[in-house]
Protein backbone atom coordinates (compact mmCIF):
# COMPACT_ATOMS: atom_id res chain seq x y z
CA UNK A 1 0.00 0.00 0.00
CA UNK A 2 1.42 2.80 -1.07
CA UNK A 3 1.81 6.29 0.70
CA UNK A 4 -1.40 8.72 -0.01
CA UNK A 5 0.60 11.95 -0.53
CA UNK A 6 3.84 11.60 -2.87
CA UNK A 7 5.96 15.17 -3.11
CA UNK A 8 8.78 15.26 -5.22
CA UNK A 9 10.97 17.77 -6.17
CA UNK A 10 8.60 20.12 -4.82
CA UNK A 11 9.80 24.05 -5.21
CA UNK A 12 8.12 26.91 -4.23
CA UNK A 13 9.22 30.61 -5.79
CA UNK A 14 8.33 33.99 -5.96
CA UNK A 15 10.87 37.21 -8.04
CA UNK A 16 11.58 39.93 -5.41
CA UNK A 17 13.23 43.34 -5.83
CA UNK A 18 16.59 41.50 -4.29
CA UNK A 19 16.61 38.07 -6.40
CA UNK A 20 14.67 35.34 -6.22
CA UNK A 21 12.78 34.15 -2.80
CA UNK A 22 13.17 30.20 -2.68
CA UNK A 23 11.11 28.64 0.56
CA UNK A 24 10.83 25.18 -0.93
CA UNK A 25 14.20 24.18 -2.87
CA UNK A 26 12.90 20.60 -3.68
CA UNK A 27 11.32 18.94 -1.07
CA UNK A 28 10.95 15.15 -0.91
CA UNK A 29 8.44 13.75 1.64
CA UNK A 30 5.56 10.39 1.57
CA UNK A 31 2.77 10.92 3.89
CA UNK A 32 1.80 6.57 4.66
CA UNK A 33 -1.55 6.20 4.79
CA UNK A 34 -3.50 6.36 8.32
CA UNK A 35 -0.43 7.89 10.45
CA UNK A 36 0.73 10.65 11.83
CA UNK A 37 3.98 11.71 10.18
CA UNK A 38 5.91 14.61 11.99
CA UNK A 39 7.55 17.34 10.01
CA UNK A 40 10.09 19.33 12.21
CA UNK A 41 12.38 22.53 11.98
CA UNK A 42 13.84 25.66 13.07
CA UNK A 43 11.28 28.41 12.71
CA UNK A 44 11.99 30.12 8.74
CA UNK A 45 13.01 26.78 7.30
CA UNK A 46 9.76 25.91 5.42
CA UNK A 47 7.69 24.00 7.15
CA UNK A 48 4.71 26.15 7.12
CA UNK A 49 5.11 26.73 3.11
CA UNK A 50 5.22 23.21 3.04
CA UNK A 51 1.82 22.76 4.38
CA UNK A 52 0.43 25.75 2.13
CA UNK A 53 1.83 24.30 -0.75
CA UNK A 54 0.36 20.87 0.18
CA UNK A 55 -2.81 22.24 -0.21
CA UNK A 56 -2.26 24.72 -3.18
CA UNK A 57 -2.60 28.01 -1.27
CA UNK A 58 0.88 29.14 -1.12
CA UNK A 59 0.59 33.26 -0.45
CA UNK A 60 1.06 35.42 -3.51
CA UNK A 61 3.61 35.92 -5.17
CA UNK A 62 4.92 32.57 -3.68
CA UNK A 63 3.93 29.93 -6.40
CA UNK A 64 4.88 25.94 -7.18
CA UNK A 65 7.56 26.10 -10.22
CA UNK A 66 8.41 22.76 -9.99
CA UNK A 67 7.83 19.14 -8.67
CA UNK A 68 4.74 17.44 -8.30
CA UNK A 69 2.41 16.65 -5.06
CA UNK A 70 0.51 13.61 -5.96
CA UNK A 71 -2.70 12.32 -3.74
CA UNK A 72 -3.52 8.96 -4.36
CA UNK A 73 -6.94 7.79 -2.25
CA UNK A 74 -6.60 4.19 -2.95
CA UNK A 75 -10.48 4.91 -4.42
CA UNK A 76 -10.32 7.76 -7.00
CA UNK A 77 -7.56 7.99 -9.50
CA UNK A 78 -4.06 9.54 -8.52
CA UNK A 79 -4.13 13.63 -9.06
CA UNK A 80 -1.25 15.62 -9.10
CA UNK A 81 -2.39 18.91 -6.85
CA UNK A 82 0.40 20.94 -8.40
CA UNK A 83 -0.17 20.93 -11.68
CA UNK A 84 -3.92 21.79 -10.67
CA UNK A 85 -5.13 25.35 -10.85
CA UNK A 86 -5.20 27.01 -7.05
CA UNK A 87 -8.73 28.76 -7.95
CA UNK A 88 -9.74 26.19 -9.98
CA UNK A 89 -12.77 24.12 -9.01
CA UNK A 90 -11.00 20.36 -8.93
CA UNK A 91 -9.01 21.77 -6.81
CA UNK A 92 -11.48 24.03 -4.21
CA UNK A 93 -13.50 20.49 -4.51
CA UNK A 94 -10.23 18.75 -3.16
CA UNK A 95 -9.17 21.13 -0.21
CA UNK A 96 -11.70 21.16 2.72
CA UNK A 97 -12.94 17.80 1.42
CA UNK A 98 -10.13 15.38 0.90
CA UNK A 99 -7.30 17.56 2.34
CA UNK A 100 -7.86 19.75 5.22
CA UNK A 101 -5.85 21.92 7.46
CA UNK A 102 -5.64 23.49 10.79
CA UNK A 103 -3.81 26.45 12.55
CA UNK A 104 -1.93 27.54 15.22
CA UNK A 105 -4.28 30.21 15.71
CA UNK A 106 -8.20 29.31 15.16
CA UNK A 107 -9.12 32.71 14.54
CA UNK A 108 -7.47 32.91 11.52
CA UNK A 109 -9.93 30.05 10.33
CA UNK A 110 -13.36 31.17 11.62
CA UNK A 111 -15.12 34.77 10.78
CA UNK A 112 -15.78 36.52 13.69
CA UNK A 113 -19.32 37.26 12.78
CA UNK A 114 -20.73 33.97 12.31
CA UNK A 115 -21.45 31.26 15.12
CA UNK A 116 -19.18 28.11 14.68
CA UNK A 117 -22.08 26.04 14.42
CA UNK A 118 -23.27 27.82 10.96
CA UNK A 119 -19.44 28.14 10.10
CA UNK A 120 -19.15 24.23 10.02
CA UNK A 121 -22.53 24.07 8.54
CA UNK A 122 -21.60 26.34 5.59
CA UNK A 123 -18.73 24.06 4.64
CA UNK A 124 -21.33 20.83 4.75
CA UNK A 125 -24.06 22.56 2.85
CA UNK A 126 -21.49 23.80 0.39
CA UNK A 127 -19.12 20.07 -0.07
CA UNK A 128 -21.47 18.13 0.75
CA UNK A 129 -24.57 19.40 -0.33
CA UNK A 130 -26.43 18.37 2.77
CA UNK A 131 -29.94 19.84 3.69
CA UNK A 132 -29.92 22.77 6.25
CA UNK A 133 -31.62 20.36 8.71
CA UNK A 134 -28.81 17.03 8.34
CA UNK A 135 -26.15 19.87 8.07
CA UNK A 136 -26.47 21.15 11.40
CA UNK A 137 -27.15 17.89 13.04
CA UNK A 138 -23.69 16.88 10.82
CA UNK A 139 -22.26 19.68 12.60
CA UNK A 140 -23.02 18.79 16.39
CA UNK A 141 -22.01 15.41 15.76
CA UNK A 142 -18.68 17.07 14.71
CA UNK A 143 -18.31 19.24 18.04
CA UNK A 144 -18.97 16.38 20.20
CA UNK A 145 -16.86 14.32 18.14
CA UNK A 146 -13.79 16.78 19.46
CA UNK A 147 -15.05 16.74 22.86
CA UNK A 148 -17.25 20.10 23.20
CA UNK A 149 -18.86 19.63 26.41
CA UNK A 150 -21.83 20.88 25.05
CA UNK A 151 -22.44 20.45 21.21
CA UNK A 152 -26.25 22.21 20.66
CA UNK A 153 -25.10 25.22 23.08
CA UNK A 154 -21.73 25.46 21.22
CA UNK A 155 -23.10 25.45 17.70
CA UNK A 156 -24.74 28.74 18.34
CA UNK A 157 -21.54 30.41 20.03
CA UNK A 158 -19.35 32.79 18.41
CA UNK A 159 -15.72 31.81 18.11
CA UNK A 160 -14.51 34.48 20.21
CA UNK A 161 -16.34 33.96 23.26
CA UNK A 162 -14.89 30.09 23.53
CA UNK A 163 -11.33 29.96 25.32
CA UNK A 164 -8.45 28.94 23.14
CA UNK A 165 -8.90 25.03 24.09
CA UNK A 166 -12.14 25.12 23.22
CA UNK A 167 -12.02 27.18 20.21
CA UNK A 168 -8.53 24.51 18.80
CA UNK A 169 -11.87 21.69 19.31
CA UNK A 170 -13.83 24.18 17.26
CA UNK A 171 -10.92 24.36 14.36
CA UNK A 172 -10.77 20.64 14.15
CA UNK A 173 -14.39 19.79 13.94
CA UNK A 174 -14.65 21.95 11.33
CA UNK A 175 -11.54 20.63 9.34
CA UNK A 176 -12.86 17.41 10.00
CA UNK A 177 -16.01 18.04 9.17
CA UNK A 178 -16.41 17.07 5.31
CA UNK A 179 -14.12 13.32 6.88
CA UNK A 180 -10.88 14.18 4.78
CA UNK A 181 -8.22 11.79 4.12
CA UNK A 182 -5.17 14.08 5.00
CA UNK A 183 -5.11 16.57 7.52
CA UNK A 184 -2.45 18.77 7.84
CA UNK A 185 -1.75 20.24 11.34
CA UNK A 186 0.82 23.42 11.40
CA UNK A 187 1.66 23.60 14.92
CA UNK A 188 -2.01 23.33 16.23
CA UNK A 189 -1.12 23.14 19.93
CA UNK A 190 1.75 26.00 19.80
CA UNK A 191 -0.18 28.61 21.11
CA UNK A 192 -2.23 26.87 24.38
CA UNK A 193 -0.97 26.07 27.63
CA UNK A 194 0.50 22.63 28.14
CA UNK A 195 -2.43 21.23 29.82
CA UNK A 196 -4.70 22.40 26.72
CA UNK A 197 -1.86 21.51 24.36
CA UNK A 198 -1.52 17.86 25.82
CA UNK A 199 -5.49 17.54 25.33
CA UNK A 200 -5.52 18.47 21.92
CA UNK A 201 -2.90 16.43 21.10
CA UNK A 202 -4.74 13.04 22.37
CA UNK A 203 -7.49 13.97 20.75
CA UNK A 204 -6.19 14.35 17.34
CA UNK A 205 -4.27 11.53 17.86
CA UNK A 206 -7.76 9.74 19.29
CA UNK A 207 -9.59 10.81 16.17
CA UNK A 208 -6.76 9.65 13.51
CA UNK A 209 -7.10 6.55 14.60
CA UNK A 210 -10.58 6.42 14.88
CA UNK A 211 -11.29 8.13 11.22
CA UNK A 212 -8.19 6.32 10.09
CA UNK A 213 -7.23 9.58 9.00
CA UNK A 214 -3.84 10.82 7.12
CA UNK A 215 -2.28 13.40 9.35
CA UNK A 216 0.89 15.63 8.92
CA UNK A 217 1.66 17.42 12.11
CA UNK A 218 4.01 20.29 11.59
CA UNK A 219 6.05 21.39 14.75
CA UNK A 220 8.80 22.46 16.50
CA UNK A 221 8.44 20.43 19.32
CA UNK A 222 10.56 17.31 19.43
CA UNK A 223 8.15 16.57 22.63
CA UNK A 224 5.44 16.48 20.52
CA UNK A 225 6.87 14.19 17.81
CA UNK A 226 8.01 11.63 19.69
CA UNK A 227 4.78 11.42 21.42
CA UNK A 228 2.56 11.61 18.44
CA UNK A 229 4.52 10.39 15.05
CA UNK A 230 4.82 7.38 13.63
CA UNK A 231 7.51 8.72 11.08
CA UNK A 232 9.57 11.98 11.02
CA UNK A 233 10.99 14.67 8.48
CA UNK A 234 13.40 17.39 9.34
CA UNK A 235 13.71 20.03 7.17
CA UNK A 236 16.48 22.33 6.68
CA UNK A 237 16.36 25.60 4.71
CA UNK A 238 13.59 24.57 2.44
CA UNK A 239 15.45 20.60 1.91
CA UNK A 240 13.90 18.10 3.76
CA UNK A 241 17.78 16.67 5.41
CA UNK A 242 16.69 13.52 6.97
CA UNK A 243 13.42 10.83 6.60
CA UNK A 244 12.84 7.98 8.99
CA UNK A 245 10.88 6.20 11.72
CA UNK A 246 10.68 8.56 14.99
CA UNK A 247 12.17 5.61 16.69
CA UNK A 248 15.00 5.63 14.49
CA UNK A 249 15.15 9.28 14.46
CA UNK A 250 15.21 9.20 18.14
CA UNK A 251 17.49 5.79 18.35
CA UNK A 252 20.13 7.36 15.82
CA UNK A 253 19.66 10.45 13.91
CA UNK A 254 21.87 10.08 10.62
CA UNK A 255 22.46 13.80 9.60
CA UNK A 256 24.58 16.55 11.90
CA UNK A 257 21.84 18.77 11.76
CA UNK A 258 19.38 16.31 13.53
CA UNK A 259 22.23 15.58 15.71
CA UNK A 260 22.79 18.75 16.60
CA UNK A 261 18.68 19.70 17.40
CA UNK A 262 18.37 16.02 19.49
CA UNK A 263 21.66 17.02 21.31
CA UNK A 264 20.14 18.37 24.61
CA UNK A 265 17.13 16.07 24.23
CA UNK A 266 17.13 13.32 27.15
CA UNK A 267 17.28 9.76 25.15
CA UNK A 268 14.78 7.60 24.66
CA UNK A 269 13.72 5.85 28.31
CA UNK A 270 12.86 9.99 29.30
CA UNK A 271 10.73 9.96 25.76
CA UNK A 272 7.91 10.78 26.98
CA UNK A 273 8.62 12.75 30.34
CA UNK A 274 9.75 16.31 29.63
CA UNK A 275 8.82 18.27 26.69
CA UNK A 276 11.77 19.41 24.86
CA UNK A 277 11.63 22.84 22.24
CA UNK A 278 14.32 22.83 19.60
CA UNK A 279 17.81 23.89 21.34
CA UNK A 280 19.61 27.02 19.77
CA UNK A 281 21.87 25.75 17.15
CA UNK A 282 25.22 26.92 16.01
CA UNK A 283 24.44 30.42 13.85
CA UNK A 284 21.45 30.83 12.38
CA UNK A 285 19.44 30.44 9.27
CA UNK A 286 20.43 32.06 6.09
CA UNK A 287 17.82 34.15 4.49
CA UNK A 288 15.89 32.31 1.89
CA UNK A 289 17.74 34.56 -0.91
CA UNK A 290 20.72 33.33 0.22
CA UNK A 291 22.41 30.45 -2.84
CA UNK A 292 25.01 28.49 -1.25
CA UNK A 293 26.88 26.19 -3.26
CA UNK A 294 27.15 22.54 -1.76
CA UNK A 295 25.08 21.57 1.18
CA UNK A 296 23.20 24.33 2.55
CA UNK A 297 24.18 23.41 5.93
CA UNK A 298 27.72 23.46 5.89
CA UNK A 299 28.61 27.00 7.12
CA UNK A 300 26.71 25.97 10.41
CA UNK A 301 27.94 22.11 10.22
CA UNK A 302 30.17 20.71 12.59
CA UNK A 303 31.72 18.19 10.37
CA UNK A 304 31.82 19.87 7.22
CA UNK A 305 34.39 18.92 4.85
CA UNK A 306 36.05 22.01 3.27
CA UNK A 307 36.46 20.69 -0.49
CA UNK A 308 33.60 18.44 -0.24
CA UNK A 309 31.10 20.24 1.18
CA UNK A 310 30.86 23.59 0.46
CA UNK A 311 31.23 22.16 -3.44
CA UNK A 312 28.84 18.94 -3.99
CA UNK A 313 25.44 19.18 -3.34
CA UNK A 314 24.43 16.49 -1.33
CA UNK A 315 20.92 14.48 -2.73
CA UNK A 316 18.60 12.34 -0.54
CA UNK A 317 19.52 8.98 -0.25
CA UNK A 318 18.71 5.96 2.04
CA UNK A 319 21.79 5.25 4.58
CA UNK A 320 19.60 2.54 6.15
CA UNK A 321 16.94 0.75 5.55
CA UNK A 322 13.48 3.12 5.63
CA UNK A 323 16.30 5.66 6.17
CA UNK A 324 17.05 8.58 4.06
CA UNK A 325 19.31 11.60 4.81
CA UNK A 326 21.12 14.29 2.77
CA UNK A 327 24.79 14.39 4.22
CA UNK A 328 27.92 13.25 2.22
CA UNK A 329 29.37 11.49 4.96
CA UNK A 330 27.43 8.66 3.71
CA UNK A 331 28.83 7.02 1.05
CA UNK A 332 24.93 6.18 -0.71
CA UNK A 333 24.78 10.31 -0.71
CA UNK A 334 28.50 10.82 -1.87
CA UNK A 335 27.88 8.46 -4.69
CA UNK A 336 24.01 9.29 -5.84
CA UNK A 337 25.38 13.07 -5.58
CA UNK A 338 28.54 12.82 -7.73
CA UNK A 339 26.68 10.56 -10.19
CA UNK A 340 24.30 13.42 -10.57
CA UNK A 341 26.61 16.09 -11.05
CA UNK A 342 28.79 14.06 -13.72
CA UNK A 343 25.14 13.72 -15.40
FE1 LIG B 1 27.67 18.64 7.26
FE2 LIG B 1 28.89 18.11 4.97
FE3 LIG B 1 26.97 16.51 5.84
FE4 LIG B 1 26.37 18.96 4.97
S1 LIG B 1 27.20 17.30 3.77
S2 LIG B 1 25.60 17.99 6.78
S3 LIG B 1 28.14 20.11 5.67
S4 LIG B 1 28.96 16.87 6.79
MG1 LIG C 1 5.37 28.12 10.70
Amino acid sequence: DGPIISIRGLEVAARSRHGMLRPLRGIDLDLPRAATTGLVGESGCGKSMTARALLNITPSPMRITAGSIVLDDGKTPPVDLAALDPDGAPMRAIRGRRLAMIFQEPMTAFSPVHTIGNQIAEMLLIHEKLGKRAAKERSIEMLELVGMPNPRQHFDAHPFKLSGGMRQRAMIAMALACKPDVLVADEPTTALDVTIQAQILELLQRLQQELGMTVLLITHDLGVVARTTRRVAVMYLGEVVEETTTEALFDAPRHPYTQGLLGSVPRLGSRRGKRERLPAMRGSVPPALAELPGCAFHPRCPKAVAGLCDVVKPRMAEVAPGHRARCLLYPEVLAASVALEAA
